[in-house]
């Protein structure tokens, strides 16, 4: 690890050894670990810097005075720094998407980035079309378990027996639930999400039925890093309402970010705070500006394709060594191999807790039309972002599928 690691651990030793000690066994565990969960990235020493800075002392409940023609914007005194701050932040995000779009950079996380959006233009018992959780959406995106199951009226579309999505379907079911928000994005979904099409497919509906358009809100937590570094299409002109995480592809702090049209900002920043949200959390705001920057960078951009190129090659390998990979490939930093008819006796639990033993870590996944709970799981997830970020380029990750092969055939 760094020498600002070893930095943070000597301060953190003087004073409470314990933390320490656990601290210094993840450190390890961070630098040992081949970390394929498509989730997961490392940040830079600035960006750690940054959410340990001083930024947390500060609390600054509201917006920037100025984002609001002079109304006083923060609850409290003393903001001039964090004003500046979160300025600037929404400023380089902007920059990133390359978009006049508003943004609000205080969700504390996806989740609460997602509940923020839905709640900022719609009520409870509100239907929303969205994809399923066992075909590769979120758990906000209407799980039985979240809120955003039990808060709306949850309808999906479907996907095709290979796992793409079924935009005939999507237009279908629009037709049939007339819903008042259409939601694209994914967790684990390996194929470009073509938002033209369900913009156009959604427009289609509304003027055959002579109904007003739903709201489009597209969740690109994933596929935001690819999305910036034009590895992806772009929500932006098509989406009414953009969330992401910023700790993902994007390679930056644990947290949020929404975007939205601006005749929608202020029922965006209101369902943030005071609705969703109290303080932000600035010191995060702080990491959140450094990693815009830095995704404004060529090498960034660079290291997005290299991402893509390392999932390719790694997913190649799986189909070569006679893997099922649900749709029969990626188009992005991730892919999922599904088990249900090349070795129906393995779950994906049992993959996963095995890899562990061996110092791999990736996540168990439901796959399309999953026959067994999500606890188990016939399938398992592959990303290669944080990786990556290690600088491995192709043959890592082809030799990496040849071990995960030898592994999976011992058990
Ligand atoms: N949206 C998508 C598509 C995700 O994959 C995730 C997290 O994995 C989230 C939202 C939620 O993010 P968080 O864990 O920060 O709440």
């Amino acid at each position: 690890m760094s020498k600002y690691n070893d930095y943070i651990y000597d301060t953190i030793a003087s004073v409470s050894p314990r933390v320490a000690e656990i601290l210094g066994n993840e450190m390890n565990r961070q630098e040992e670990n081949c970390e394929l969960i498509a989730s997961e990235n490392f940040v830079s020493d600035a960006i750690l810097a940054a959410v340990g800075s001083c930024f947390t002392n500060k609390y600054a409940e509201g917006y920037p005075t100025s984002r609001y023609s002079g109304r006083e914007g923060r609850y409290y005194g003393g903001t001039q720094n964090v004003d500046e701050l979160e300025e600037y932040c929404c400023n380089k995000w902007r920059e990133v998407f390359n978009t006049d779009y508003h943004v609000n950079v205080q969700p504390h996380s996806g989740s609460q980035a997602n509940f923020a959006a839905y709640m900022s233009v719609l009520n409870p018992g509100d239907t929303i079309l969205s994809m399923s959780l066992e075909n590769g959406a979120h758990l906000t995106h209407g799980s039985s378990v979240n809120f955003s199951g039990k808060l709306f009226n949850m309808v999906f579309y479907d996907v095709d027996k290979n796992g793409t999505i079924d935009y005939f379907n999507l237009a279908q079911k629009i037709a049939i639930y007339n819903p008042k928000l259409i939601l694209a994005g994914a967790s684990a979904y390996p194929r470009i999400i073509d938002f033209k099409k369900i913009r156009n497919l959604i427009d289609g509906v509304s003027d055959k039925y002579y109904r007003p358009r739903p709201y489009f809100m597209v969740d690109m937590a994933h596929i935001a890093g690819l999305v910036a570094a034009g590895d992806h299409p772009s929500p932006f002109g098509l989406a009414d309402i953009i969330t992401t995480t910023t700790h993902k592809t994007l390679r930056g702090p644990r947290g949020g970010l929404i975007f939205c049209k601006p005749e929608l900002a202020k029922k965006v920043d209101g369902a943030v705070f005071p609705f969703a949200q109290g303080g932000p959390l600035e010191h995060v705001i702080a990491g959140k500006a450094i990693a815009a920057e830095e995704a404004c960078t060529p090498a960034y951009k660079e290291y997005i394709h290299q991402v893509v190129r390392n999932s390719k090659a790694m997913c190649d390998k799986f189909i070569e060594l006679g893997y099922d990979i649900t749709t029969g490939g990626t188009d992005n930093h991730l892919f999922l191999i599904d088990f249900s008819k090349t070795h129906p006796n393995l779950t994906g639990k049992m993959v996963q807790d095995e890899l562990d033993k061996h110092n791999i870590t990736l996540n168990k996944n439901c796959v399309p039309n999953e026959k067994r709970s999500p606890v188990q799981a016939s399938g398992v997830r592959i990303g290669t972002a944080a990786m990556t970020t290690k600088g491995y380029k192709e043959q890592y990750f082809i030799d990496k599928a040849i071990e995960i092969d030898n592994i999976i055939s011992h058990l």
